[in-house]
């Protein structure tokens, strides 16, 4: 390869679509990714399951409301008909929630929808609007949830309803404690109609680099991590264990789990103190999916039901000694691929873990997790005959996976100092423009989320190819 205009570190989402964009603007690009495939959080699962399953990104949130990687999907996924790409738009399902003594009647439920969403309005207004209170940086959300006057607060239901809430630190992968009451809707992400690549999230990542590779400008290296970048002369030098990478720029991917792990030894030279102290302060969420295969759709209503919510049956403890214990103590929300939301239905149950129950859980082997998960669904639905075990479970890890450490940022978190523009000052440019930064940690607005990784990723290129065409003028 000629010598390279710009190295991309990581061939996940953000990686794959800037590769793709300065290759097609005819820059030669190296791809360097640590695992041994293409993908990062975006990883599809195909070993016993019935139908690829993600256990990471699995939507395209806001397919119809303007989520750019509607387009990428439409314009790579048509691309052969034999092996099409296609997105299947979510379609309504019943929701439905399980308490302590059984299926809630739909009265109870949408009593608990309800103050749930004016709970949750409350707290955007007051962080939004308020003319008289700021909260302070603080304040978390659950201080408001949890409040005398909030709508939660019920003298018939506290519990439950207070349980009910916790369903919202699945996609926050935070506890309600730890998000920020200064900062509730103040980012924006897609929202609306979920999409979902039929075949999964990683085959379409992979179309990303095969349509960057085709351009004859990108190679991408598997299984080569990246031990240190390092400015150089009008350049940069990117060092791994099997050699010296030259280039005029780069761009690091690298998600904010790993720099706060790598950060003080990947860069030379060293980060500025400012980018340090925001890499350690912003916050990693934690979610984890626990995939259960049957052979039969055996709980109750699984052809109308896409979605149960399990609140607590048992207090829980600080130290659950059993898997069982920490399920039972938990409020679990559990998908299933038996509804109707998709075309293609088969008999899988899949737990969002949110950060109580994951860390619990992750001190018990699959085994354990597995046999605990059908026994709590079992005494859960209340069914009489016995369902036959799964025949197949998987459990993502990504909070100790070592190229992740963590599933993706969270809202904005409480302490002093931290708020949105803290995801703005990861995304800075170093070095003179040489050194950018892309990925789901670097958008203010969409972090957390694919779309977040593809707009840092359009968007670094975007600045890295005006940068190279300045240096060449020059
Ligand atoms: C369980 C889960 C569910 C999710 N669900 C959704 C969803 O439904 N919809 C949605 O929009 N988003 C979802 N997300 C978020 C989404 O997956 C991420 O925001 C997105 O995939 C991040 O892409 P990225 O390019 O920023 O990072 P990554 O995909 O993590 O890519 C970074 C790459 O860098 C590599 N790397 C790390 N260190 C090095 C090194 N030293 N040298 C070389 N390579 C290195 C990593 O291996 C990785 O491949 C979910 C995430 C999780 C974990």
């Amino acid at each position: 390869m000629a010598s390279l205009d710009t190295i991309v570190i990581g061939a996940g989402w953000s990686g794959a679509v800037a590769a793709r964009h300065l290759a097609q603007s005819g820059y030669k690009v190296l791809v360097l990714e640590a695992r041994e495939r293409i993908g990062g959080r975006a990883r599809t699962y195909t070993e016993g399951t019935h139908v690829p399953v993600d256990l990471g990104c699995s939507f395209i949130h806001g397919y119809k409301e303007g989520n750019p990687t509607k387009l990428i999907a439409k314009e790579l996924g048509v691309a052969s008909a034999e092996s099409r790409i296609g997105v299947d738009v979510m379609k309504p399902s019943e929701s439905v929630i399980y308490g302590a003594n059984g299926l809630l009647d739909v009265s109870a439920a949408t009593d608990l929808r309800e103050r749930l969403g004016r709970a949750h309005a409350a707290a955007r207004n007051t962080a939004l609007n308020s003319t008289s209170l700021t909260p302070s940086p603080t304040a978390s959300l659950s201080a408001s949830f949890f409040d005398s006057s909030s709508a939660l607060s019920t003298s018939l239901t506290p519990s439950t309803a207070t349980a009910f809430a916790r369903t919202l630190e699945v996609p926050f992968g935070a506890v309600l404690e730890q998000v920020s009451l200064r900062w509730t809707g103040w980012e924006d992400a897609f929202a609306g109609s979920d999409g979902a690549p039929q075949g999964g999230f990683q085959p379409l990542v992979g179309r990303v680099f095969t349509a960057a590779t085709q351009t004859g400008n990108t190679q991408t290296h598997l299984g080569e991590s990246v031990l240190q970048i390092q400015e150089e002369q009008s350049g940069v030098n990117v060092s791994t264990v099997k050699g010296v990478y030259r280039a005029t720029t780069v761009i690091c991917t690298v998600p904010l789990g790993v720099l706060k792990r790598d950060a003080a030894k990947l860069f030379e030279p060293k980060l500025p103190v400012r980018r340090m102290e925001t890499i350690q302060s912003t916050h990693v969420g934690i979610l984890e999916k626990l995939v259960l295969t049957y052979t039969d759709a055996w709980w109750p209503n699984a052809s109308s039901v896409g979605s149960f919510t399990f609140l607590p049956a048992r207090a829980s403890t600080d130290d659950p000694t059993t898997a069982e214990e920490v399920l039972s103590s938990s409020t679990l929300v559990v998908a299933s691929f038996a509804g109707p939301s998709l075309p293609r239905q088969h008999p899988t149950l899949l737990f969002y873990l949110s950060p109580t129950p994951a860390l619990g859980l992750a001190r018990f082997s699959l085994e354990e997790v597995t046999d605990a998960a059908h026994a709590f669904l079992v005494s859960r639905f209340q069914v009489d005959a016995q369902p036959a075990a799964p025949t197949n479970s998987v459990m993502t890890d990504w909070h100790k996976d070592p190229l992740a450490l963590g599933a993706t940022t969270t809202p904005s978190i409480i302490g002093e100092g931290r708020s949105p523009l803290d995801f703005a000052e990861l995304a800075k440019p170093l070095w003179g423009g040489r050194l950018g930064f892309a990925g789901e940690h670097t958008e203010m607005n969409h972090r957390g989320s694919v779309a977040g990784a593809v707009i840092s990723g359009l968007r670094e290129a975007e600045r890295v190819n005006l940068l190279l065409e300045k240096l060449a003028g020059a």
